[in-house]
């Protein structure tokens, strides 16, 4: 499953971020945030303690199932007293689920984590980056290895020569990119497809904000 992958902002950060705000309602999510440990029920449980001990007082808290659902205003709703009584919604979710409740609710919110990347559990406990959301997909021609978030130079055309023993030459504790793409289209029997140039990356193609309007016709 793709998750938002988050972690915790700094308690330096977090304290100057809520300097002056005295009443504080948390807010978690019941899904990436959980499975990261960044901002589920026992972090929130945590971060309430954490803030009472700096003065803070906690008007409330919940961890909704989903943050960054269409339904999150109604699911607040039912916490209004509460989240009136507070100067601050800090929300422990993914940012999208912090501009969620932006929109839904007209309140200050300020975010506890950072996101990082949209990614996948490899491991138990390990989250790898698997798309940059490039807009010039190239995985049809890598053997479906996407080179842009595995590659730590982001090359499209590559290996780039510092390749040591199919490690990278940046970080030698992690497979260089090229190399499992050489080695993957080698077993499919397309390895002709590594001659082929790719187009630079065009860093500037897409407007912001990104927006796809699809025609009812
Ligand atoms: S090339 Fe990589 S970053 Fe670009 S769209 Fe494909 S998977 Fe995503
Ligand atoms: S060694 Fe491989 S993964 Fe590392 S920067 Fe070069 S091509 Fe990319």
């Amino acid at each position: 499953m793709i998750r938002s992958i988050t972690q915790q902002k700094s308690e330096e950060e977090i304290l100057r971020l809520l300097e002056g705000l005295g009443r504080v309602f948390i807010i978690g999510c019941g899904t990436c945030v959980t499975l990261t440990h960044t901002g589920g029920e026992p972090e929130v449980e945590a971060m309430k303690e954490r803030l009472s001990d700096k003065g803070k007082l906690i008007t409330g808290g919940v961890v909704l199932p989903v943050a960054c659902d269409n339904l999150t205003g109604d699911a607040l709703s039912k916490y209004g007293q509460q989240i009136a009584q507070a100067d601050v919604l800090f929300i422990m979710t993914c940012a999208f689920g912090v501009q969620t409740v932006a929109r839904q609710l007209k309140k200050l919110v300020v975010p506890a984590l950072d996101t990082l990347f949209i990614g996948k559990e490899t491991a138990l406990g390990q989250f790898d980056e698997i798309c940059l959301q490039c807009g010039a997909c190239i995985l049809g021609e890598t053997g479906g290895i996407c080179p842009v978030t595995s590659c730590h130079k982001g090359l499209v055309n590559g290996p780039c020569g510092g390749t040591n023993n199919g490690k990278c030459e940046i970080d030698s504790a992690k497979d260089c990119a090229w190399t499992l793409i050489y080695n993957r289209l080698k077993d499919l029997g397309t390895l002709d497809a590594m001659r082929r140039f790719q187009q630079p990356r065009n860093h500037q193609g897409e407007p912001k904000p990104g927006k796809l309007v699809i025609s009812a016709s």
